[in-house]
């Protein structure tokens, strides 16, 4: 029904990129104490597009305090109120989703085909968040006495800090601010710093919204100040929860910050997927969905493939028809339409492929195509890569790769596809391509992974439940799951019936 409602006309655009310059503190737009800034750069070509707040933890207690003291209200607010107002954020997003996809486009240098996508995706989760927030329920429990009645309700369990990463600089805060907002929590938000401006402008047609004040508050900082920030935010009583998505070695030390507080803590964090390749599957459409998974936003996604496990009777075959798509792919700025492959989101990000790609080649890898940093280019740009003859003493083999680099491995046995895969700390995502229906139950079963695509590529969506296992993270973002992170039963007992 909801879908079927056409969004309300309303006459505010998000403004120019550079006049997103200021933090968003308790329904204002404020500096850093210190007045201190920080550059934000488009990563294709290091054009300044913004200065903004480099703030610290002295900013960001007032953000909490705003965060704190907006709660008082909101968590009284009806779940009708709540999905009123969401549904007015998520119209304002539908109508300036081009001007939002610019903007990602311009900070993370993804092409504007992909950005629109991300915005499209971004903004489901407010749409669905929406709707969740009218049906939170609780339970009658069956008294054992009968002068007792017993039930359990659902509340939200208060301020919750939202550290996000660059990748997804809409999706990331979305999925987190959606449900946090629609279970009656607010929150502070701690952008990355390659990418803060998309979360101001989102923060911003939250507030046109009429989403109260103090309610969403957005603290942006550079790198050097984000342990300080983060720290406050793990550390504060104020704070009851935190929501992180990023480094597994970040989110394990945040995970340690907020044990002292006994904070709920949900973390989404890197991932090592496999993408098993079986002899009955479809080669051209396992390719496809490959294509999909590895060069989405040039591959710096936590549920991209990152091994490619191939059967070895359709080994070659796999090979030769990835490689002849990854030879049409086109590298370059994000606003020509002919580009498939943007710049990485920075130089770091672009070395770090780099020398992942180097030391496969140097401990005995075979280089089918690409290999290195594309510097006619520029500096972040990472040619597509295709490598094989890997071994798990190689980095590619064990590490999230966050690049347009296909490793692949030959396999014999489903037995041995399954140990491969499951060989690694890490279980996010996975995927695998079979027409064997027998296989297919059982290699879903068997792979250790929070989600699984089976003959399909492309698996995140906001009806459905997100996140991991082993060391990829606590909790789950979207489907009703998502919005029950930020509540708490609380049991009530009614005595002297
Ligand atoms: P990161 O974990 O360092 O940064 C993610 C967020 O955490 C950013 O907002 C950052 O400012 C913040 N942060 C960093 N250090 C912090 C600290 N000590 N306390 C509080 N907040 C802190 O990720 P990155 O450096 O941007 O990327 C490094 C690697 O992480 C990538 O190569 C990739 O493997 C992985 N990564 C995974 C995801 C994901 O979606 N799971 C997203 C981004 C990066």
């Amino acid at each position: 029904y909801s879908r079927l409602v056409p969004p309300t006309i309303i006459m505010s655009p998000v403004r120019s990129i550079a006049s997103y310059d200021k933090a968003f503190v308790n329904g204002e737009w404020v500096s850093a104490k210190s007045s201190k800034t920080f550059k934000v750069l488009n990563p294709y070509n290091g054009e300044v597009l913004s200065n903004v707040p480099d703030m610290d933890s002295i900013d960001v207690q007032d953000a909490i305090q705003a965060a704190k003291i907006a709660f008082e209200d909101w968590q009284f607010t009806t779940g009708k109120e709540r999905s009123d107002l969401l549904r007015k954020w998520y119209n304002l997003l539908l109508k300036n989703q081009k001007e939002i996809a610019s903007i990602i486009t311009s900070e993370a240098g993804k092409p504007l085909q992909e950005a629109l996508g991300e915005v499209a995706y971004g903004n489901s989760f407010i749409e669905w968040f929406s709707e969740e927030a009218r049906r939170i329920s609780g339970e009658v429990v069956s008294s054992p006495v009968k002068t007792k009645e017993m039930i359990l309700v659902k509340q939200p369990i208060g301020v919750t800090a939202l550290i996000t990463p660059w990748n997804f600089p809409i999706a990331m805060i979305t999925r987190k601010a959606g449900a946090a907002l629609a279970a009656g929590c607010t929150c502070v938000i701690k952008p990355a710093e390659d990418t803060p401006l998309t979360a101001l402008a989102v923060a911003d047609l939250a507030h046109e919204a009429g989403i109260p004040k103090g309610v969403i508050n957005v603290v942006t900082c550079d790198r050097g100040n984000a342990p300080a920030v983060g720290k406050v935010l793990c550390e504060s009583p104020d704070v009851a929860g935190l929501s992180f998505t990023g480094s597994t070695e970040v989110g394990k030390l945040l995970y340690q910050q907020c044990a002292s507080g006994v904070k709920r803590v949900g973390l989404e964090l890197g991932g090592n997927a496999p993408f098993i390749v079986f002899s009955s599957a479809d080669v051209d459409r396992a390719v496809e969905g490959a294509m999909a998974s590895k060069f989405r936003n040039c591959g710096q996604t936590c549920v991209s493939a990152n091994r490619f496990l191939i059967q070895d009777t359709i080994f070659d075959s796999f090979l030769e028809k990835i490689k002849s798509k990854m030879q049409l792919l086109v590298l370059g700025s994000g606003t020509d339409s002919k580009t498939n492959l943007g710049p990485l989101i920075n130089e770091t990000q672009a070395k770090k492929v780099d020398d992942i790609v180097q030391d496969a080649v140097q401990k005995g890898a075979k280089l089918l195509y690409g290999g290195k940093i594309a510097s006619h280019i520029g500096e972040r740009f990472f040619e597509p890569t295709l490598i094989t003859n890997v071994t798990p003493e190689m980095k590619c083999y064990t590490e999230e790769i966050f690049g347009p680099v296909v490793v692949c491995v030959k396999f014999n046995s489903e037995a041995d596809a399954i140990e491969i895969a499951n060989n690694t700390r890490r279980g996010l995502a996975g995927y695998f391509y079979s027409n064997n229906l027998a296989q297919v139950w059982r290699v879903a079963k068997h792979l250790e992974v929070g989600m699984v695509g089976i003959n399909e590529g492309i698996i995140s969506s906001a009806e459905a439940a997100f996140g991991g296992i082993k060391e990829s993270g606590i909790g789950r973002e979207g489907s009703h799951h998502g919005i029950e992170e930020f509540t708490y039963v609380k049991y009530m007992c009614f005595g002297n019936l």
